[in-house]
């Protein structure tokens, strides 16, 4: 983020991309991908692409972090050290931890965690291509994995981004955008209440650029979960007619 645009991001009323200010990138989901997890799905979004896996529930271990009146909410973003340009350090790093926090809170609040106490639920994300955006494609990625899980939630979670760009607020910003851009607010929302469950600013916004900003990234998460319904159905109404 740069306080003001270095580079010109936006020309005649297009991005680079070729996106209008108000277009997300191409996105396309796949839930139960992986034999080995409880729950799965691959999510590409323009040229981020993530794997989720959900495990559990299954008793707490060590037995000291169980908690008697509901299950923990285990989530870990990571990024691979091949997803972006210049090699990733492996392992977890202040950002990874902050996001991975983020994101388990946010789920706590759609997923029916009493009903297993004593329990936890572990849900890896992993970032194998990196291009902005990873936290709301891993978010909504995890929550298709955990509903692909069977695991009982009042909603699906679903992310996207709104931000500043050559003083337009626009949404989903790419890594130019976000590298050249004024800021970045992502967002996860429930749906059907607009519900906020996650929401991060980096830079500089107005308070009507703010609010301009959030209705696009709500009305961006509601696109986003389109999407997600469509690929569970697919799986599922398929599985059921015996495809
Ligand atoms: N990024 C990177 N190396 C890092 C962390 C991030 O190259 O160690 C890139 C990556 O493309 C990422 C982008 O910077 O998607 C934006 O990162 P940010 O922290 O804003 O998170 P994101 O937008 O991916 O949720």
């Amino acid at each position: 983020m740069s306080s003001n645009t270095d580079v010109q991001l936006i020309k005649n009323g297009k991005r680079l991309s070729g996106r209008k200010l108000e277009d997300l990138r191409e996105i396309k989901i796949q839930p139960g991908v992986l034999d080995n997890a409880d729950g799965s799905c691959y999510l590409e979004w323009g040229n981020n692409k993530v794997i989720a896996a959900v495990y559990g529930p299954k008793e707490a271990m060590p037995r000291h972090t169980q908690n008697p009146l509901k299950a923990v909410m285990n989530y870990k973003y990571n990024m691979a050290p091949f997803s972006v340009e210049d090699r990733k350090r492996p392992g977890p790093d202040r950002r990874s931890t902050e996001i991975s926090k983020i994101s388990g809170a946010a789920l706590s609040k759609v997923v029916l965690l009493e009903k297993f106490p004593n329990m936890q639920i572990d849900v890896f994300v992993d970032v194998l291509q990196a291009d902005a955006g990873t936290r709301c494609a891993a978010l909504s990625a995890a929550s298709v994995a955990l509903a692909d899980a069977g695991i009982p939630m009042t909603s699906l979670i679903a992310c996207c981004a709104a931000g500043k760009i050559d003083n337009k607020v626009v949404v989903d910003l790419d890594k130019p955008e976000d590298n050249h851009g004024q800021a970045d607010v992502p967002m996860a929302v429930i749906p059907r209440t607009e519900e906020i469950v996650l929401l991060q600013m980096d830079g500089h916004l107005t308070a009507d650029e703010f609010k301009t900003a959030m209705r696009m990234a709500i009305d961006g998460s509601k696109k986003v979960n389109e999407i997600q319904i469509q690929a569970l159905k697919e799986k599922y109404q398929g599985e059921l007619n015996g495809d």
